[in-house]
């Protein structure tokens, strides 16, 4: 007699929910896509405040005045090394070579 039990159960509250669940679908699938699109724009500003901490740990110098920065290798160097002026900028020795 278990089985009896439950087979009525089981029909009734599955008949109910699937009906409920179809004529909600649609109305929240169109108001939520508006809802998402609006709030996006704001959650990638955290990622973006992360990177300025790190900025703050890597402190890059501007060349000095005896000094250059490759082009080839980005590495600055004494102005004693330049192999030679391109368009671009100074090449080092090591980077001519
Ligand atoms: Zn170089």
């Amino acid at each position: 007699m278990a089985t009896d039990y439950d087979a009525p159960r089981k029909s009734d509250d599955d008949s109910e929910s699937i009906e409920a669940l179809k004529e909600r679908v649609p109305d929240k699938l169109s108001g939520a896509v508006d809802v998402e699109d609006a709030d996006n724009p704001g959650g990638f500003d955290l990622p973006g405040a992360d990177l300025s901490d790190l900025d703050l740990d890597v402190v890059v110098l501007p060349p000095q005045a005896d000094e250059f920065t490759c082009v080839e290798c980005f590495l600055v160097k004494h102005r004693s090394l330049i192999d030679h002026e391109t368009k671009l900028g100074a090449i080092c020795v090591e980077c001519a070579a």
